[in-house]
């Protein structure tokens, strides 16, 4: 029997539902193209393009599971949650998303206020232009407006400059509580997975600290291969995973052609000791 460990399965991508520059058709399509072998859309706090990502996955031939990737304030720091295999049409998840898009625009626009002090002008109304859906404003689509406007070389400058602490266009904000996001995602029938987490730069006692209570909530799974991490963060994630016996997931969280260093299903294997996420999901995938 093949090795699941070894399935190119890219569980973590958004599209132009989110803060992705594509469509979940033209998503299906490259993910496809890209030899993506089971594939998931998690648009952040949002499931409106899952229909038409399963659909058009199927069409090709793809085996499909229904993602999201919910927006948490934990310990004052933003962490963010994969919900993975659960029902879109859950009521409670969905009120549960809409809530947590709820405060995009006001803070869209305390964050334009920011910048227009340091000389930056129209910047909500040219984040905007760039936005698909205007509940799901972020930070991302303010970058691209910078860009465009040659504040910076790149969406990555400026996020250094501008979007992050203790910088002019950043506010902070409050988004659902981790023990609310697990839940929604659990009850509706998912797995919930800790995305990305080398990203958010935890002391090792707040990290720590992170996985006790994800997993007292109901979390099962962690990323450990993402287009984030770096390959000793792949090998310090397998141990955490191992130590909290966790699933193990892999996504390449790709967003734009241009913009993502990591292109759909172009990641390395999972580490084979690992148990795969997707061999927990195994009835839950919609397949063609
Ligand atoms: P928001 O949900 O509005 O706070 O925006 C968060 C999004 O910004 C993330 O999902 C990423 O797509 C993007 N992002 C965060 N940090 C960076 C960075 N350093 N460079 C480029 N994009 C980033
Ligand atoms: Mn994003
Ligand atoms: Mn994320
Ligand atoms: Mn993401």
């Amino acid at each position: 029997m093949n090795d699941p460990s070894l399935l190119n399965a890219d569980l973590h991508c958004h599209s132009d539902v989110s803060d992705g520059t594509l469509s979940p058709e033209a998503l299906a399509a490259r993910a496809h193209a890209n030899g993506v072998q089971l594939w998931s859309l998690t648009d952040h706090d949002e499931v409106g393009g899952q229909r038409r990502a399963r659909d058009a996955a199927l069409a090709l031939g793809l085996p499909y599971l229904t993602g999201c990737e919910v927006s948490v304030t934990f310990a004052d720091r933003t962490v963010h949650v994969v919900g993975l295999g659960f029902d879109p049409d859950d009521a409670r998840l969905r009120d549960g998303l809409a809530a947590t898009r709820g405060g995009r625009e006001r803070r869209a626009r305390e964050m334009a206020a920011g910048l227009a002090q340091v000389g930056i002008r129209g910047a909500y109304e040219g984040a905007l232009k760039y936005v698909g859906n205007p509940e799901l404003i972020s930070r991302t689509h303010f970058a691209r407006f910078l860009v465009e406007a040659g504040h910076c070389a790149d969406t990555h400058e400026v996020f250094r400059r501008f979007l992050v602490e203790d910088k002019p266009g950043y506010v902070p904000h409050r988004w659902a509580r981790l023990g609310d996001a697990v839940r929604w995602i659990t009850d509706a029938g998912g797995v919930a997975v800790i995305a990305h987490p080398a990203r958010y730069r935890f002391t090792p006692t707040e990290e720590y600290a992170l996985f006790v209570e994800f997993v007292a909530h109901g979390g099962r799974g962690v990323e450990v291969v993402t287009g984030s991490h770096s390959t000793a963060e792949y090998a310090a994630y397998a141990e955490l995973a191992i130590e909290f016996g966790l699933l193990a997931s892999r996504g390449s969280d790709f967003h734009d052609p241009d913009e993502s260093r990591t292109d759909l299903g172009a990641l390395p294997d999972l580490p084979g000791r690992l148990t795969p996420v997707w061999q927990a999901l195994a009835q839950r995938v919609d397949r063609p």
